[in-house]
């Protein structure tokens, strides 16, 4: 037998180390099934991420995923390796909120042009609404936006009211001093934008709006959180909760009947996590009723809000346990640098059969939770700018999710809120976890897998799902054509 030296013996260890490593690594299980079209991609998707790696080993600042997202956005257009993401089929979108998807310069340069829009503020939170006129509704002196902004330049309104819609600023650590004061912002944001989502021609062009920029990010379904709207007409007329899911699902179709490859959408109903029990009790009561009448659109519940202000989901647990045989459950939960206590929210989410849960950032510090998570294949919605924006997580290099993806945790790539961070699509997303989040040798596998997840962790029907998988092949290989052409 050939003896080695101590050195050849070493240097083995360690490669088989590597390797093995390198085994168990997200995506690494369509490694070997990678076509040879695929693995020419993947010569010119590694030589961009490592040409990109290098400049960034030699000064860190150029590492764009860990430069605050409001200063590295205009960056990451740049990025060939965006460019590529881009084009990507995505497959699908499963963690969006709809009150905060559709991009601010749609809101501003379309919605906030139109007649109409009045602003005033309400408890010194600054609101937004569509009125016949300025006493229509008294609940303060409303001002119309045309004349506010005659009153100074049209730029400089504008660029006032984009910082009333997205949490950007040049100085974000300085602003937000905490996680407490980029929730306050973050909140009002919402209460800003309510009346005017509700205005229904603004509803239906937003949700329009919204699913183009998806599918013009390549991603053909998506699963939207939101609450019921009290839609409304100038004349007073305000529209019950059947009529929101009524014109909501007709401006899915219409969206479907001028995109035939998108495949439509789900909604799953967002209760605030600091209601009281009565309130949650009439909500689900709602819900479960709407949830017959549109019973292929209505997939489940959630809960959102700021995690640590909420309550914890135990509270709820015996109207959540009744409610269990009629919804789907797609919990937040685990958003929070906390241990010990927000955290736990993770085992109720586990112990309610959530579907998918949303960040659960904190689960890697409670090793049975995440055992039992992995054994029942619960999906994580992992959202990396979010996580930075609302202040969990500094640099994605440190993000829990590096651990998730270095030991295979089924993951989904979502966007959470993409307007309050003045982003549309979900290719930043991609491009941060891609890039701070997998090995610097992970390529093209990584991303299939994202796409792949992202269809097989949906709640389309089965289906449903063998069809848009067959569709996304199809896109998938126009995507290698179209690289391979261009590069
Ligand atoms: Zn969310």
């Amino acid at each position: 037998m050939l003896k080695l030296s101590e050195g050849e013996t070493y240097a083995q260890e360690r490669r088989k180390i590597l390797n093995d490593e390198k085994s168990l690594f997200f995506g690494n299980k369509l490694t070997s099934s990678l076509t040879t079209k695929e693995l020419m991609v993947n010569e010119v998707l590694m030589e961009k991420k490592i040409d990109e790696l290098t400049s960034s080993y030699e000064n860190s600042s150029n590492f764009l995923p860990s430069v605050h997202f409001f200063q590295a956005k205009e960056r990451i257009d740049q990025s060939e390796i965006f460019a590529i993401i881009k084009r990507i089929p995505k497959g699908a979108c499963l963690h969006t909120h709809l009150s905060a998807a559709v991009s601010v310069d749609f809101i501003i340069d379309n919605i906030s042009y139109r007649d109409c829009l009045y602003g005033g503020y309400i408890n010194d939170v600054f609101k937004l609404k569509f009125l016949s006129d300025s006493t229509q509704d008294n609940r303060c002196k409303w001002t119309e936006i045309k004349e506010m902004r005659r009153n100074q330049t049209a730029p400089v309104f504008d660029q006032w009211l984009r910082q009333q819609l997205t949490l950007n600023v040049d100085n974000p650590k300085e602003i937000y001093s905490n996680i407490e004061t980029v929730w306050k912002k973050f909140r009002n944001m919402f209460s800003t934008t309510y009346d005017l989502f509700s205005y229904r021609p603004v509803f239906q062009d937003c949700i329009y709006q919204l699913l183009q920029e998806l599918y013009d990010d390549n991603i053909m379904y998506a699963e939207l959180k939101g609450t019921v709207l009290p839609l409304y007409e100038l004349d007073g007329t305000v529209y019950s909760k059947k009529d929101f899911f009524e014109i909501f699902v007709q401006t899915v179709n219409k969206f479907r009947t001028d995109h035939p490859k998108f495949k439509g959408v789900r909604y799953i109903h967002s209760v605030p996590r600091g209601v009281d029990k009565e309130t949650l009790q009439t909500e689900l009561n709602v819900i479960i009723e709407m949830q017959k009448l549109f019973s292929n659109f209505i997939i489940g519940l959630d809960f959102v809000g700021f995690e640590e202000e909420g309550k914890f989901l135990t509270e709820f647990r015996s109207e959540i346990s009744a409610a269990q045989k009629h919804l789907k459950f797609f919990f937040h939960a685990g958003e929070t640098n906390w241990f010990g206590q927000t955290d736990c929210n993770i085992a109720d989410a586990i112990l309610f059969n959530s579907q998918r849960i949303g960040h659960g950032f904190a689960i890697i510090k409670h090793p049975i939770l995440l055992r039992l998570a992995k054994e029942r294949n619960i999906p994580l919605e992992i959202c990396p700018i979010s996580n930075q924006v609302l202040m969990l997580n500094d640099d994605p290099r440190n993000h829990p999710a590096t651990y998730l993806m270095a030991t295979d945790y089924p993951l989904v790539i979502c966007n959470d809120d993409p307007s309050a961070w003045n982003a549309s699509g979900l290719s930043y997303d991609w491009y941060i976890t891609f890039m701070a989040m997998t090995t610097k040798m992970s390529g093209i596998e990584v991303l299939k897998q994202f796409a792949l997840n992202s269809i097989f962790y949906s709640s389309m029907e089965e289906k449903e799902k063998e069809m848009m998988m067959k569709e996304w092949k199809e896109q998938w290989d126009e995507f290698l054509n179209e690289i391979l052409k261009y590069y």
